[in-house]
């Protein structure tokens, strides 16, 4: 495993705002992704990851909210419930956070690493995470959807929630 370098609007723009293909084939290069996206996540005490923040162009996310890993490879909301507007932040966005509206609870469904498909079903900060992350396959950034940025005490550089 390996520490992928994490990109950021200030400089990489571009590169962010592009669309991320799918899947085709899942074999050790994208569970070597999977898992350097991961460690990449932890390090920098982030609570998801698309592959796109570390310049792989691939419909692959990763996300821990603090209740285990969760790998989505080609993820598709396919169900969509209620609102929420919560604080967030980006480990590609340093330094910011805002207040974002999304859905209080989504369906995903994506691909496993053993190429199984699954749903997950997500509420609250999981479907927030979800969402975020699916976001960014698409080229989109949370920033496009702030309602009001936020100065949070204590936070850290790349704020509290950062994904
Ligand atoms: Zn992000």
């Amino acid at each position: 495993m390996a520490l992928r370098n994490i990109l950021k609007v200030e400089t990489e723009e571009p590169a962010l705002r592009k669309r991320s293909r799918e899947v085709a084939m899942i074999d050790s290069r994208l569970l070597t992704l999977l898992d350097d996206m991961a460690e990449t996540m932890y390090a920098a005490q982030g609570v998801g990851l698309a592959a796109p923040q570390v310049g792989v162009l691939k419909r692959v996310v990763v996300i821990d909210v603090g209740e285990g890993l969760i790998e989505l490879i080609n993820p598709v909301i396919v169900y969509c419930k209620g609102e929420q507007i919560n604080i967030e932040g980006c480990l590609s966005v340093p330094g910011k956070n805002g207040k974002v509206k999304r859905p209080e609870k989504v369906i995903v469904r994506a691909r496993n690493r053993k190429n199984e498909v699954f749903e997950l079903k997500a509420e609250g900060w999981l479907a927030v995470a979800c969402c975020h992350e699916i976001d960014h396959l698409d080229g989109k950034i949370y920033t496009d959807k702030v309602i009001e940025y936020v100065e949070l005490e204590n936070s850290n550089q790349n704020g509290s929630e950062a994904k």
